[in-house]
């Protein structure tokens, strides 16, 4: 399969990356195999792309901008793949990002390549299969990967967890009612776009300033490194240690602000989309970004530490599948549920007991 993936671009290659994004969202175990098999033949062509994060409300302009920029940069020589995180999908059956209609120019040029957010059900489970799928699009040529999720919940932390900068955009009222602003998003932002600046220029602008200054404050306060670790993060081998003055934190987005003068400092910025206006300076603002990441090193740490926090994280939700699938523990998780439902066994207690069945079941078994 690596062959068609890794030739020209052109319609066969676009039907490769297809089809192996699809051998990758399977859930039968022999394509599994397969999929695992392909994405270790790929891996030393991948990497070498920008990824980019970009979340925001329903609504706030991200396929204009995505279609936008994406044409521009197509137009420089760039190829571009989209790819969306929307846990949703499974629900509404439907992603709103899925929509055949949206970036209707940019999906049609062969140097682009789109697809809407698996539908696999849990946060976990969608974005491993956009964190893989970005793997292909890179193998195959694209040196610009834009992973796009809508503006709720988890997903935009799981987004910032697998790009090298992640942007935000918000509408031109938002500065009005700064507590719809999630800190913790904010946190996670290197780049805050206020949108639709046509609408309401004079809006746009306060959003900006009082954003700007709120990110001065969240920067102020930035939480000590060691508190914004990945999960995974501290399990490096020795000689991985990290360095100072690069970010630990930035595996998940952030941690660019205690490191003095060469490190980034969040931005904001105003754009219209749909006219077309601060498209060319937000691209100036991402290459200055990587410029900066590359010199101080941020760059590659934060990819290496994404990278492991990523194989803990799929090992915590491996290992609690096989925990509630092993049959001791499923024998014993309705009575015990319900004992600390009724407060008669402390949690903890309950935990313990049932890893103990979980242990015990394993080893009958023989495997691990
Ligand atoms: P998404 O849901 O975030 O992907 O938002 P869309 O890109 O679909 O945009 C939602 C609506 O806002 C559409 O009708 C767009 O034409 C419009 N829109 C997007 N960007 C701008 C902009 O910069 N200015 C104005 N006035 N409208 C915009």
């Amino acid at each position: 399969m690596a062959a068609p993936l890794l030739g020209a671009p052109g319609p066969a290659q676009r039907r490769a990356i297809a089809k192996a994004i699809t051998l990758l969202e399977s859930t039968r175990a022999d394509h599994r195999a397969q999929a695992d098999a392909l994405l270790t033949e790929l891996l030393p062509r991948t990497g070498r792309s920008l990824r980019l994060g970009i979340s925001g409300v329903p609504g706030v302009g991200k396929s204009t901008f995505i279609e936008a920029l994406g044409l521009m940069l197509i137009e420089r020589g760039h190829r571009v793949a989209v790819l969306a995180v929307d846990p949703s999908s499974s629900v509404s059956g439907g992603s709103i990002l899925g929509d055949k209609t949206r970036m209707e120019r940019l999906s049609m040029d062969e140097r682009a390549y789109i697809r809407p957010s698996p539908s696999s059900g849990t946060l976990g489970g969608v974005a491993e299969k956009t964190r893989e799928a970005m793997l292909v699009c890179e193998a195959a040529g694209h040196d610009i990967v834009i992973v796009e999720t809508v503006g709720v919940g988890q997903s935009e932390t799981a987004v910032a967890g697998m790009t090298d900068m992640y942007c935000l955009l918000q509408l031109p009222n938002a500065g009005d009612d700064l507590q719809a602003i999630k800190k913790g998003v904010m946190e996670l932002a290197d780049l805050v776009v206020i949108n639709k600046a046509d609408l309401d220029d004079a809006a746009a602008t306060r959003a900006q300033a009082q954003i700007t200054s709120s990110l001065r404050l969240y920067g102020l306060h930035a939480r000590p490194e060691h508190d914004r670790r990945p999960p995974g993060a501290s399990e490096l081998p020795p000689g991985h240690a990290p360095t100072a003055g690069t970010a630990v934190a930035a595996a998940v987005g952030g941690g660019h602000r205690e490191h003095g003068g060469a490190a980034w400092q969040p931005r904001v910025m105003r754009m219209s989309a749909l006219k077309l206006a601060g498209i060319d300076a937000f691209w100036n603002a991402v290459s200055e970004f990587k410029a900066l990441q590359q010199s101080n090193g941020g760059f590659d740490e934060k990819r290496r530490h994404q990278a492991l926090a990523w194989m803990w994280e799929r090992i915590q939700a491996g290992l609690k599948q096989q925990f509630k699938a092993a049959p001791a523990v499923r024998a014993a998780l309705a009575e015990t549920t319900a004992r600390v439902l009724d407060g008669r066994l402390a949690a903890s207690t309950a935990a313990r007991e049932l890893l103990t069945k979980f242990s015990g079941d394993k080893d009958q078994r023989g495997s691990v």
